[in-house]
Order: C-alpha cells, then sequence, then structure tokens
C-alpha cells in the first residue's frame, strides 16, 4: 500500500534534512508518493505568497504532511508562515515527544521521557498586534483607559494574548487522549493563573474540568516559572505537560536541550484530520548547504509519522537504528560530539547511510 504524503523541504537547512528523512523513511520498505509542496521564502519568490493554495490543498487531500522548518525574518516582514500554516488548518495540538537516548553526549539527565503537548492556534501568537503609533494601537489605549482608567504610554505597541474556553477545553482533551492511549500516567498543566487570573485562570480551571473525566490519570498543575526551575533541577517527575502556545514555545526548546539539544527533538502538529510532521528547530541558515545539521529530529518526526501511519513495526526499526547510530556515536554530527569542534563529526547525508544500513541489517 502506498501513503501519499506532502513533502515539504523548507528554508535554510529544510531541504538537507528532509532528504535525508525520505531516505531513511524509503529504506523501511514503505512506500511512499511523495506530493512535494513548495512553502515559505522560496514560495515567496516562485508564487508571490509564503503559503501558496496549492500546498494547502496538498495537505488538505493527502491528510498527512511531512515538513522541514521554514525562516521567518524577525520584527518587520511576513507574518509566520508555520503559525498560518497551523492556523489554516486548525492544527491545534502541537506534540512533542522528548525523550534521551543513550549515548547522547549533552544530555544533563540520562532518564528523561516528557511529552510536551502544546496549544497551537491562540494564545499571544494569535497574530492579533498593533503597532506602535497606529490608529488601532491608540484606539486600544483609549479603550483601556476608558475600561480600566489605566494610563498605558502612547508609544506602545500591542500584542493580544487570548485564550479561550473551547480551545483550552480541546488540548487538554487531546492531552489525557494521548496519555491513556500511550501508558502514561500524569497530566500537569502549565500556567500562570496567580498573575494572569483571566485568561491563563480559565485555562486551569478548563483543565480541572477535563481532568474530572479521567480518574484513572493523574493531574497536577504548576507554574510556568517553577517548571522552568523543576526542570532543570528534577525532570524526571513529569510526564505530559500542557502549555498553552506561548509557553509551550521555550518549554519545548528547555525540554530539547534536556535530551540532548534541537537536533534530536521531533514533534507533529495535528488536527481532527490532518497530521503535519516537523522538527522542534528552526533553518539554521548560517548551516544550510553545508551538509553539517542534524538530520535526527526530522527523522525521529518521520517516525512518528510511521506510527500516525499504523506502519508500528517499521516505525520501531527506524528508531532503533537511529538510535543505535547515537549509541555508537561515530557517525554523528557536530552537535552530538563531546567536542562540537570535533573533527570526525559527519555530516546530514553521512547520517541518513549510516542510518540505512542500520535499517537494512534489521
Ligand atoms: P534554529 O533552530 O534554526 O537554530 C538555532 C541553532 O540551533 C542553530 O544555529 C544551530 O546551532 C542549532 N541547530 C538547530 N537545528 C539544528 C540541527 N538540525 N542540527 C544541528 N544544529 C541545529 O533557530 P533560530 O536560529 O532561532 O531560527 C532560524 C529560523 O528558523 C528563523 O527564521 C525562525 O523563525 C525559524 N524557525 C522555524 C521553525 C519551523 O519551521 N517550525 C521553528 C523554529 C524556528
Amino acid at each position: 500500500m502506498h501513503h501519499r504524503v506532502t513533502l515539504i523541504p523548507g528554508d535554510g537547512i529544510g531541504p538537507e534534512v528532509a532528504q535525508a528523512t525520505q531516505r531513511v523513511l524509503e529504506a523501511t520498505g514503505v512506500q511512499f508518493q511523495w506530493d512535494t509542496a513548495i512553502i515559505g521564502d522560496q514560495a515567496q519568490h516562485t508564487f508571490g505568497t509564503t503559503l501558496p493554495q496549492s500546498a494547502l490543498d496538498s495537505i488538505k487531500r493527502n491528510k498527512v504532511a511531512l515538513k522541514a522548518p521554514l525562516t521567518t525574518p524577525i520584527g518587520s516582514g511576513f507574518r509566520s508562515v508555520n503559525v498560518a500554516l497551523r492556523q489554516t488548518l486548525d492544527l491545534y495540538a502541537c506534540l512533542r515527544p522528548y525523550k534521551v537516548y543513550p549515548g547522547v553526549q549533552h544530555a544533563p539527565y540520562k532518564d528523561v521521557d516528557i511529552v510536551v503537548v502544546r496549544e497551537n492556534t491562540e494564545d499571544l501568537y494569535s497574530g492579533i498586534e498593533f503597532a506602535k503609533d497606529s490608529p488601532e494601537a491608540a484606539q486600544l489605549l483609549e479603550f483601556v483607559f476608558n475600561a480600566t482608567g489605566e494610563k498605558l504610554r502612547t508609544d506602545s505597541a500591542v500584542s493580544l494574548k487570548v485564550i479561550s474556553q473551547a480551545a483550552s477545553r480541546r488540548i487538554v482533551t487531546f492531552a489525557f487522549e494521548y496519555a491513556r492511549q500511550n501508558n502514561r500516567r500524569k497530566v500537569t498543566a502549565v500556567h500562570k493563573a496567580n498573575i494572569l487570573k483571566f485568561s491563563d485562570g480559565l485555562f486551569l480551571d478548563t483543565a480541572r474540568q477535563v481532568a474530572e473525566g479521567y480518574p484513572d490519570m493523574e493531574f497536577t498543575d504548576i507554574l510556568v516559572d517553577a517548571l522552568c526551575m523543576q526542570l532543570v533541577r528534577r525532570p524526571q517527575q513529569f510526564d505530559v505537560l500542557v502549555l498553552p502556545n506561548f509557553y509551550g514555545d521555550f518549554i519545548s526548546d528547555l525540554c530539547a536541550g534536556l535530551v540532548g539539544g534541537l537536533g534530536l527533538a521531533p514533534g507533529a502538529n495535528i488536527g481532527d484530520n490532518i497530521a503535519v510532521f516537523e522538527p522542534t528547530h528552526g533553518s539554521a541558515p548560517k548551516y544550510a548547504a553545508k551538509n553539517k545539521a542534524n538530520p535526527m529530529a526530522m527523522m525521529l518526526s518521520g517516525v512518528m509519522m510511521l506510527r500516525h501511519l499504523g506502519e508500528r513495526d517499521s516505525a520501531d526499526k527506524l528508531e532503533m537504528s537511529i538510535a543505535e547510530v547515537i549509541a555508537e556515536g561515530k557517525d554523528v554530527t557536530y552537535d552530538l560530539k563531546p567536542d562540537p569542534a570535533d573533527s570526525t563529526a559527519v555530516g546530514t547525508s553521512q547520517v541518513a547511510d549510516a542510518v540505512i544500513e542500520k535499517v537494512k541489517r534489521g
């Protein structure tokens, strides 16, 4: 049976890690029909938009996509195409497993196994922002003054933090369902409800209500600042974390640091009917076209995709092959060497060669 999958090669190191991943996936013997879709920087040049309709149509048709990272310029310029993609396709759950593989040099603990479930569609990343000196910002400041008596500085820019009950219920339910289906025991809701009483307060109240429907599962909550400290001191106490979008972004990178770096952090953006698998890391432009980036985060995203497609044996085989290459420590990129300047570090495509050899040997 062929699986039709939309492949988004992305920007920067994207095309290299995508090709390496395509090769290892094909080595498992699973049959794919790749539907390549250009999104991001390159699409802007070719189609005059970063998110062409043809790419969206391909993802909607195939329902599964494998996506490499895209570049988003900081500050002015186009809006994040990643955010637009997640919102347009309503990929409301960002799922990121963080597990330490034996042999990883830069993991501070050897027994971390945390799953981050991040709300993907709202919070501070709703994309609703008002620039300094804009008429909209002035109107908003006036509204705030009339409603609260607070006189905000007239040279302010404003970004809205929006948390809804519906989106909170949906993401916490997703976290509990995931936990139940994957033999996890505990879900922890992350928030700052002591200060943000209405937005994060709503998230926490909703999480508590949803938790009542899962009496078989332990439920706890924690302030996001306390979580940062606890993740550094004793990460083993956490199992599944469910977070609003903004906190989910930086807690994901903290967790990536716990398992050996961004080169080992896979992920998926999941909606009711569509799933887009992608690494946590960005397009690392400084390493583009240098055959230097670690493709394992994208390969492990491919493992998640295989499981989603029902190809469990192939997923296990590919994950074990990647783990073996990590454990041997020979055919790995610079970021997995004890000293990143180690001249024995191999390139992106050589990692793929080594993984394929393990897959074939079975
Ligand atoms: P980044 O993740 O691209 O890179 C940060 C650093 O991490 C790199 O300089 C490199 O040292 C290391 N790194 C990242 N991926 C690696 C890999 N696979 N192998 C080895 N080392 C790796 O983050 P950034 O520099 O903040 O962002 C670059 C661009 O990527 C920005 O335009 C940003 O908006 C975008 N971005 C996209 C996504 C996405 O498409 N999902 C996610 C994050 C960032």
